[in-house]
């Protein structure tokens, strides 16, 4: 592969590489049509393909064939804990990239979601960076089976949206490593994504895309990654720094492409000798072997007399083995299907409120503007153009055919959004685009008409024999390039449930989100609550197979869900988003080009359920709580006898867990070890989630279950002195449970 790079590199002008590593239109580079070298084709992002875009203005072309499978964004399929269910959907996406003609799929996202309310928090995994790796890798090689990359992002500690242009991110070296980068790690060493997608935020004072630290020492040098660094759009800042920088391609969203920082004004420092052509010629390496690896093209090189290629130059061809793709195949419905079964969580069912008997004559009433949104249109650049999405109401009524009266209640009232005449994408680099992001999208005749939607609802409710209502948030809020300013559920809905829940005290409740919002006003009389993140187009479905009890749950909480946002330990021991940074301050600092706001993470290791748990903090649900229409028994939790490992690591020991099915239906379980040291620091978890596994059982049927426990992932801390992870003596206490606190046994384990 080498050889090949080198010949093509030594035929490419200063011009044609500078072409190829910056966007020449919005979602794609140049290419060099001379050598037939191709562009390198984009696409956002984690819940399916995005639609085609004018290739310099943000408007949407309007084709009728850019039409996708719609699947469960990162967070939903975090919540089923399933490795298979990731891969699976990781291969839709890349088949439905490819059948689109894509080279990159923008996808997936593996920050940490520190902050209950950052707006971008439904496109991430879980605040747990064992989850995120255990899911993003399998999707990763999900994805590239497709001959299209992976490009995980954000790349590294973008955890908010609030200034996210200018937030510089001060953390300690232990929680940057044990936190914020595995999930990275795992992305490309285990699942060995192409590339990788750099951050808008800075790091310890410098722009993440041209943040040696963060791309040279720890990305290049100490991860050897040898794979393609693609700016995040409008991350680059500096001509200079980006090309020194092992930054790949420069990406925007400005029209001039010509004058990206990557583009005309890096071939002028290069001729004025500012640069050396070599940083060039290392991004297009990078970049031709991303091509070779996609199969994006084939180089014959010349060689001795008598070879194929004896024409004395460099032949470069497109690769007819390259994969092809499709999208919109029946097979990738039913495989969302599958997925969106196991994103649901169950959180409450007392008295076995469900599943609902589906036959059962009378009224049926859905209230909740969820029931009836399509959801796959918003959250930014997330945002998908579904081939259809059935929503919950949809999916109810199709469930029950003409069986029973299903009547529908609207319950609370959503603002219409302004009609754009552009993409909110074009200005979300400016300051004005900034500001509109800010806009407060409620409404003073709100309240009245709460009140009368309200109103309507509970009367209703009063009459049905079943009640259904179906709220949380939606991408009004769960949205990119804003935060939530707390955990209240938008649109009075508290009001609603309350009312709705005092008629009818076995109204189901059912919260979609992205992110945890408060059930504490109304969580404690609801005797059935469902939890469920933006599912994709057959969420719908799903959820009337589990409401009526075809579908048993088995979704866990990839999350936990706090009473308070000030509960949490971006609050409680850090500083929320950080200080806001006025108008006049950024563009004086902009000025000095040391533009920031400081984010602390003071919280350090203690980022969700380690925080909670450790300081006896009360949450409405725990992470890893889901339940199940049947119940499970765990026995026989002991320390097996450790068995060498196969992949070269150091396994310390084997947990063995009998688990049983003892209910009356089939289920799944996810079944959870978390390791804590005993004499843990006041700044130390005391328990993380170390291994997980799925198991499904029919009723009476038991299995055995075995966790291993290596010494890498599960006895070592990061050591900040000898810079590198290391094992820790001392005893250690190991949870087996089915979530963080409903803990079936303990074991411990003396290093
Ligand atoms: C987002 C990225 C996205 C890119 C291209 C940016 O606004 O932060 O996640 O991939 O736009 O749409």
């Amino acid at each position: 592969m080498n050889a090949k790079i080198e010949a093509v590199l030594k035929e490419l002008t200063l011009e044609e590489k500078a072409g190829m590593i910056h966007g020449a239109q919005l979602f794609q580079t140049a290419g060099v049509e001379r050598l037939s070298i191709p562009p390198l084709k984009m696409s956002d992002g984690p819940m399916g393909v995005r639609n085609e875009f004018d290739k310099s203005r943000w408007v949407t072309v309007g084709n009728e064939d850019d039409y996708v499978t719609y699947l469960p964004s990162n967070s939903a399929i975090a919540a089923t804990w399933n490795r298979d269910l990731a891969y699976e959907s990781g291969k839709v996406l890349g088949e439905e990239a490819r059948g689109r003609g894509k080279d990159v799929i923008l996808a997936p996202g593996v920050n940490i979601k520190r902050n209950p309310v950052c707006g971008r928090n439904f496109e991430y995994f879980s605040e747990d960076p064992y989850l995120v790796s255990e899911l993003c890798a399998p999707m990763v090689r999900g994805i590239q089976e497709a001959d299209v990359a992976a490009c995980v992002k954000h790349f590294a500690l973008n955890n908010q949206e609030t200034e996210r242009l200018w937030v510089n991110v001060e953390i300690d070296e232990r929680a940057l490593r044990e936190i914020y980068l595995p999930g990275f790690l795992a992305a490309v060493k285990e699942g060995g994504s192409y590339s990788i997608m750099g951050a808008y935020n800075l790091f310890r004072g410098e722009h993440c895309c041209q943040n040696e630290a963060l791309l040279s020492d720890i990305l290049r040098k100490e991860w050897e990654y040898d794979g393609t660094v693609i700016s995040d759009w409008g991350a680059v800042h500096d001509t200079e720094k980006a090309a020194k920088s092992p930054l790949d391609v420069e990406m925007s969203v400005t029209p001039d492409f010509d004058e990206y920082f990557m583009a005309n004004p890096l071939i002028a420092a290069v001729r004025a000798g500012e640069i050396k052509e070599e940083a060039i010629d290392g991004k297009v390496r990078n970049i031709l072997r991303l091509m070779l690896r996609l199969k994006m093209i084939d180089v014959a090189v010349p060689l001795s007399k008598g070879s194929q290629n004896n024409k004395g130059h460099v032949e470069v061809s497109a690769n007819p083995e390259r994969k092809a793709g499709a999208y919109n195949t029946p097979a990738h419905r039913e495989k969302t299907l599958e997925a969106a079964r196991e994103c649901i969580v169950l959180l409450k069912n007392e008295d076995n409120r469900l599943p609902l008997a589906p036959k059962k004559r009378g009224k049926l009433v859905v209230i909740g503007d969820n029931a009836k949104r399509r959801q796959s249109l918003g959250g930014g650049s997330a945002e998908i153009k579904a081939l259809y999405e059935i929503v919950p109401l949809m999916g109810i009524k199709s469930y029950l055919g003409g069986s029973r009266e299903v009547v529908y209640a609207p319950g609370y009232y959503v603002p219409e959004k302004k009609a754009q005449d552009c993409n909110w994408q074009a200005d979300s680099v400016s300051d004005e685009g900034q500001k509109d992001a800010k806009e407060d999208v409620e409404n003073a005749k709100e309240a009245e008409l709460q009140k009368k939607l309200r109103d309507e609802a509970v009367a209703l409710a009063k009459e049905a024999e079943d009640v259904i209502i179906i709220g949380g948030l939606n991408h009004e809020h769960d949205v990119e390039g804003r935060d939530r300013d707390s955990l209240t559920l938008p649109y009075a809905q508290d009001e609603l449930i309350e009312a709705v829940l005092s008629v009818n005290p076995n109204a189901v409740v059912i919260m979609f989100a992205g992110s945890p919002v408060s059930m504490q006003r109304w969580s404690g009389r609801a005797k059935a609550i469902l939890w469920m993140g933006y599912c994709g187009m057959e969420g719908g479905t799903a959820l009337a197979e589990i409401l009526f009890g075809d579908v048993n749950p088995s979704g866990k909480l990839a999350e936990t869900l706090p009473f308070r946002l000030e509960d949490s330990s971006a609050y409680a021991l850090a500083d929320g988003f950080g200080r806001a940074l006025s108008k006049e301050l950024k563009e004086e600092e902009e000025g000095a080009m040391n533009a920031h706001m400081t984010q602390s993470y003071t919280d350090g290791l203690l980022v969700g359920y380690r925080y909670y748990e450790k300081k006896n903090v009360p949450v409405q649900f725990p992470f890893g709580h889901g339940l199940s229409y049947t119940t499970f028994s765990y026995g026989n939790i002991a320390l097996k006898q450790k068995e060498a490992a196969a992949d070269g690591r150091k396994l310390i020991a084997n947990v063995s867990v009998t688990v049983t099915n003892t209910g009356s239906r089939a289920g799944k379980e996810a079944i959870q070890a978390y390791v804590g040291k005993k004499d843990a620091a006041a700044d130390e978890p005391t328990a993380e989630l170390k291994g997980f596994e799925k198991v499904f059982l029919k009723p009476g049927e038991s299995c055995e279950v075995t966790i291993p426990l290596y010494e890498d992932s599960c006895f070592s801390f990061y050591d900040v002195e000898k810079k590198r992870f290391a094992l820790r003596h001392g005893t250690y206490i190991i949870r087996v449970g089915s979530s963080l606190t409903d803990v079936k046994g303990t074991l411990e384990i003396r290093l």
